[in-house]
C-alpha cells in the first residue's frame, strides 16, 4: 500500500489548491514545497504569493494611492500638502500582506488535513518520490497518484544577465529599497507594465524596451492602442521593435544598447529589470528520467486532462505552459483532483480571464477581432466608453471602454475586452456569461444596478445590437 493517495509536488496556486481539493475528496494527501522566504522560513503559495501576483498588487495599490494623492486628490477638494513616500514602510506592508496569505495556506492545509512537507522533491520511480529536507536528510514516499506543480522561474537573456543588484528580475524589482531615478525594463508584457507602473508612479523615469513591433500584440487592437496612449501620458516611455544587444554595469549605472528601426540606440539607467517571460521549472525533478515527456521549450507534456505519459502522474500550472496564470493552474488542480476521485471534471480553457493591472486595468476573455477574422468568423461589436458612465465620472476615472464581440448570426458572446477602472472585476460577468454560452442579448436584458461600472458592460451588450441608451 502507498504512503499517500496523492503526492503533490509544489505548493503554488496550482499545487496547494490541488492538494486541498484532493483532501476534501477524502484522499490522503501530502504537499511538498521547497520555498524558503528571506527570513529562512518555509513559505507556501509559490511564485504567486511570495514574489508574484500578491506582492506586485500590494505595491500597485500603494503606488496608486500615492498618485491619487499627488495628482487627483485636489480635484476632490482634498489637499495633500507635504506628501512624501516611505519606501521601507511600503515594503514592510507588502511583506505583511505576503506573510498573512502564505501563513493562511498552512492553516488551510491543517483544516483540510493535508500533510505539508518542506523540502525538494525528486521523482525516482513510477509513483515514488524522494524528498530532501531542509537539513539535508532524505525520505522516500510512495503515492498512488502524483501531481507535479513545480511552476516556473524568470526567463533570462544572455545579453542582460541578472546580477540581483543592478540588473534584476521581477523578484528583485519587487524589493527595491529606494526609487531608482532612471529605470530600464526589457519586455512590455504583464510584468514590465505592472512593475513599470509601480516605480513610475513613485517617481522613476521608466523606459521599456519591447522587441515586438506591436504593443500588447495579443490584446484587442483598440484596447491596446488606448492603453498605450494612456501609459505614455502617465510617463512610461515604451519603445517598440527594440532588440537589446548588450547591457553592462559601470560606476553603479547600467548601459543598455538596443537596435530599433532607426539603428543602434543606448540608454543609461540606475536599475534594469529583465521581464521577458518565464520558463518551466523542472530542474532536478527527475521527470524525464522516469519517462515523462518534456517538450522543446521545457514544458511537461500532458493530455487535455493534465495527465502525463505515465498514467497516474499529472502536471498542472505554469510547468505545463499555456496561460501562465495563477487561476488557470488552480482550476487545473481542481480538475485533476476531481478526476482522480472519479469525477468527470473538465477545464474551460476558452474562458480564462486575463488581466493586466495597470491604471486603469486591461482585462479580456475570449477572442479578439483579429483572431475571429483569421478564423473567418463573422461578428458584430458593441462598444461603450467609460466617459459616458455616471459611476466612472463620479469616481473621476473616465478612461477607456468596454468592447463586446458576438457572433453575427447566433449572437453568442465570443469575446469581451475592457480597458477601464475595475476591469479586473467587471470581466467576471463576461466570463460567467461566456461559460453559460450566453448571447449579447442575454446580457442586454439583464438588469444592472445604477449607478455602477457594470452598466458599461450592459451598454456594450446593447451596443452589439445598435441600441445603446447612454452613448
Ligand atoms: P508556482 O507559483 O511557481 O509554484 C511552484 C512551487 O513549486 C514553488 O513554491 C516552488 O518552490 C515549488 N517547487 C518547484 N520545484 C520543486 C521541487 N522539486 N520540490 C518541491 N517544491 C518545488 N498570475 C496571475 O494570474 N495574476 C497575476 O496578477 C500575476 N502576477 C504576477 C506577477 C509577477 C511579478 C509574477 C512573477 C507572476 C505573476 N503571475 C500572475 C503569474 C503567477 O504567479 C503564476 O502563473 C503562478 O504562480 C503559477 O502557479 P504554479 O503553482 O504553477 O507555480
Ligand atoms: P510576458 O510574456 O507577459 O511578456 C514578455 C514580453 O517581453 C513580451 O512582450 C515579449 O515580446 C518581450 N520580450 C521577450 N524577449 C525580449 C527581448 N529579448 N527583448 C525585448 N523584449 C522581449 O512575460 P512577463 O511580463 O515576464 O510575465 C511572465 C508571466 O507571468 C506571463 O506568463 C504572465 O502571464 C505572468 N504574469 C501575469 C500577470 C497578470 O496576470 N496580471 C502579471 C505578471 C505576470
Amino acid at each position: 500500500m502507498s504512503d499517500y493517495n496523492v503526492i503533490v509536488i509544489g505548493g503554488g496556486p496550482a499545487g496547494y489548491v490541488a492538494a486541498i481539493r484532493c483532501a476534501q475528496l477524502g484522499m490522503k494527501t501530502v504537499c511538498i514545497d521547497k520555498w524558503i522566504n528571506p527570513e529562512g522560513k518555509s513559505s507556501l503559495g509559490g511564485t504567486c504569493l511570495n514574489v508574484g501576483c500578491i506582492p506586485s498588487k500590494a505595491l500597485l495599490d500603494s503606488s496608486h494611492h500615492y498618485t491619487f494623492m499627488q495628482k487627483h486628490a485636489a480635484e476632490h477638494g482634498i489637499q495633500c500638502d507635504n506628501l512624501s513616500i516611505d519606501i521601507a514602510a511600503m515594503q514592510a506592508r507588502k511583506a505583511d500582506v505576503v506573510k498573512a496569505l502564505t501563513q493562511g495556506i498552512g492553516v488551510l492545509f491543517k483544516k483540510n488535513k493535508v500533510t505539508s512537507i518542506t523540502g525538494t522533491a525528486r521523482l525516482i520511480g513510477n509513483k515514488q518520490v524522494q524528498v530532501t529536507n531542509q537539513d539535508g536528510s532524505q525520505q522516500s514516499l510512495t503515492g498512488d497518484n502524483i501531481i507535479i506543480a513545480t511552476g516556473s522561474v524568470a526567463a533570462q537573456i544572455p545579453v542582460a544577465a541578472t546580477d540581483n543588484q543592478f540588473i534584476v528580475d521581477s523578484t528583485g524589482a519587487l524589493a527595491f529599497d529606494s526609487v531608482p531615478k532612471r529605470l530600464g525594463i526589457i519586455g512590455a508584457g504583464a510584468i514590465g507594465l505592472e512593475l513599470g507602473s509601480v516605480w513610475n508612479r513613485l517617481g522613476s523615469q521608466v523606459t521599456i524596451l519591447e522587441a515586438l513591433p506591436d504593443f500588447l500584440s495579443v490584446v484587442d487592437r483598440k484596447i491596446a492602442t488606448l492603453a498605450q496612449r494612456e501609459l505614455k501620458k502617465q510617463g512610461l516611455n515604451i519603445q517598440l521593435s527594440a532588440s537589446v544587444t548588450a547591457a553592462s554595469v559601470n560606476n553603479n549605472e547600467v548601459s543598455v544598447t538596443y537596435k530599433d528601426k532607426t539603428g543602434e540606440q543606448q540608454i543609461v539607467v540606475d536599475k534594469l529589470i529583465v521581464a521577458v517571460g518565464r520558463k518551466p521549472n523542472t530542474t532536478d525533478l527527475g521527470a524525464a528520467e522516469i519517462g515523462i515527456q518534456i517538450n522543446q521549450r521545457g514544458f511537461i507534456e500532458v493530455d487535455e486532462h493534465c495527465q502525463t505519459a505515465i498514467p497516474g502522474i499529472y502536471a498542472i500550472g505554469d510547468v505545463i505552459g499555456g496561460a501562465m496564470l495563477a487561476h488557470k493552474g488552480s482550476e487545473e488542480g481542481i480538475m485533476v483532483a476531481e478526476r482522480i476521485a472519479g469525477q468527470k471534471s473538465e477545464m474551460s480553457y476558452d474562458t480564462i480571464p486575463w488581466v493586466i493591472y495597470t491604471w486603469p486595468e486591461i482585462a479580456w476573455v475570449g477572442k479578439t477581432e483579429a483572431q475571429l477574422k483569421a478564423e473567418g468568423i463573422k461578428y458584430k461589436v458593441g462598444q461603450f466608453p467609460f466617459a459616458a458612465s455616471g459611476r466612472a465620472r463620479a469616481h473621476g476615472d473616465t478612461n477607456g471602454m468596454v468592447r463586446m464581440i458576438a457572433d453575427a448570426e447566433t449572437d453568442r458572446l465570443l469575446g469581451v475586452h475592457i480597458f477601464g477602472i475595475s476591469a479586473s472585476e467587471l470581466i467576471a460577468e463576461a466570463v460567467v456569461a461566456m461559460e453559460f454560452e450566453s448571447s449579447s442579448e442575454d446580457l442586454a436584458r439583464t438588469i444592472h444596478a445604477h449607478p455602477t461600472l457594470s452598466e458599461a458592460v450592459h451598454e456594450a451588450a446593447l451596443g452589439v445590437d445598435g441600441r445603446m441608451i447612454h452613448a
